[in-house]
């Protein structure tokens, strides 16, 4: 039995919170990675764990994540991450999700939470009736809101663009081979922007039907979810699971560019080197799938107007640049130089 300080995962985490809520039956930890920047932003995960080190990890993990990524989003947000983690047979009652609430407010702004895996907007409407220190609620009327998705799209299809400026020096994606892993509400959205530039698809999703419909509309091929891994592109999109980049994993890859929205795509911190010593150009999970966190961002600081949000996520190809530009300069992974630039921003250097 170890405490959070031995975890492999703890990073000088500012807090690390355990909740319980007997009457509802919660059970949820919020870690708070750093505040440097701002309160520490990130949403709440609702998940089924094997075990409860595993949440913590997850949130030591995510909430590391989380800072990073706010701070390369140039967001004035430090990082942090809630999980919840899900019993057999409970529902995610109203109760549940005030009681969750309720701990938010009680961290008084140290955390703000928004959606994650497993929650969604109307659950942040519960979370709302007990803390004011959430985000991702409806869109009203002009002001910037709800489901985040469609702008981490809009980010990752900006940053395939960069990338295949960078390998292929061309500035369309009409007759690049883009193979997507995952067309859920990101993927979909990656795959429909890249089809209308003309951009030669082949689409994978566990849910067969979801890929089919979509390869149909799109005139896109479709390959088994085990293969896309191994499809012959120019692009790899991993839009669907984490951890996806290992050592086997890498070693079959026939992409020059991986690009997509999942979270922390690599097993290891040495994939990231792996990748780069194939040649292959990464871009850095956190910065290209920063989309959605700048909305919602946006949102919780009431700075929000649609323009502006686009004009933010418009930076993203820019900084992608930056960071392939200081890897080809000094040798280094890509994943290497955007963890020391965060690392930087968040006073860590
Ligand atoms: P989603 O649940 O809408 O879509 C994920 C899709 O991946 C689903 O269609 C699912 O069936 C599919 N999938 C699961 N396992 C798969 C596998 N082994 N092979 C192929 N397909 C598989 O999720 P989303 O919101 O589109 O997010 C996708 C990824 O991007 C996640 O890793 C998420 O953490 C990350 N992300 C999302 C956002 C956002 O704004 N939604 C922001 C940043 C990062």
């Amino acid at each position: 039995m170890s405490a959070v300080w031995d975890f492999a995962d703890f990073d000088d985490h500012e807090h690390v919170h355990m909740f319980r809520d007997r009457a509802s039956g919660l059970t949820a930890v919020v870690a708070v990675h750093s505040t440097h920047l701002g309160p520490g932003a990130g949403g709440v995960r609702y998940w089924r764990y094997p075990d409860k080190a595993d949440a913590i990890v997850d949130a030591l993990r995510l909430s590391r994540g989380m800072s990073y990524k706010n701070a390369m989003a140039g967001l004035p947000l430090g990082g942090g991450k809630g999980v919840i983690l899900a019993e057999e047979g409970q529902a995610k009652s109203p109760e549940l999700l005030a009681a969750f609430g309720r701990a938010v407010e009680s961290l008084g702004g140290a955390y703000v939470t928004a959606e994650d895996v497993g929650m969604s907007v109307a659950d942040m409407v519960e979370i709302a009736r007990a803390t004011r220190h959430v985000s991702g609620l409806p869109a009203a009327g002009d002001k910037v809101g709800g489901n985040p998705s469609p702008l981490t799209a809009l980010g990752v299809y900006l940053g395939i663009r960069a990338a295949i400026r960078e390998k292929l020096g061309v500035d369309s994606a009409s007759g690049v081979r883009v193979a997507v892993q995952g067309v859920g509400s990101v993927g979909a959205g990656v795959a429909r922007r890249l089809a209308a530039e003309g951009a030669v698809l082949t689409l994978a999703d566990v849910d067969l039907a979801r890929a089919k419909a979509l390869a149909e509309e799109l005139g896109a091929d479709l390959a088994d979810s085990a293969a896309i891994m191994e499809v012959e592109a120019d692009v790899l999109s991993p839009n669907a699971l984490g951890a996806i980049l290992t050592e086997e994993s890498i070693g079959k890859l026939k992409v020059s560019i991986v690009a997509g929205a999942a979270n922390n795509q690599l097993a290891t911190e040495a994939d990231g080197q792996r990748l780069h010593d194939r040649g292959i150009v990464y871009a850095p999970d956190y910065v290209i799938n920063a989309g959605g966190i700048i909305n919602v961002a946006l949102e919780y600081l009431g700075q929000g107007s649609h323009e502006e949000v686009e004009r933010r996520i418009g930076q993203i190809p820019g900084r992608l640049a930056d960071i392939w530009a200081e890897s080809r300069a000094s040798g280094t992974p890509a994943s290497d130089v955007a963890d020391r630039m965060a690392q930087a921003l968040i006073g860590r250097g």
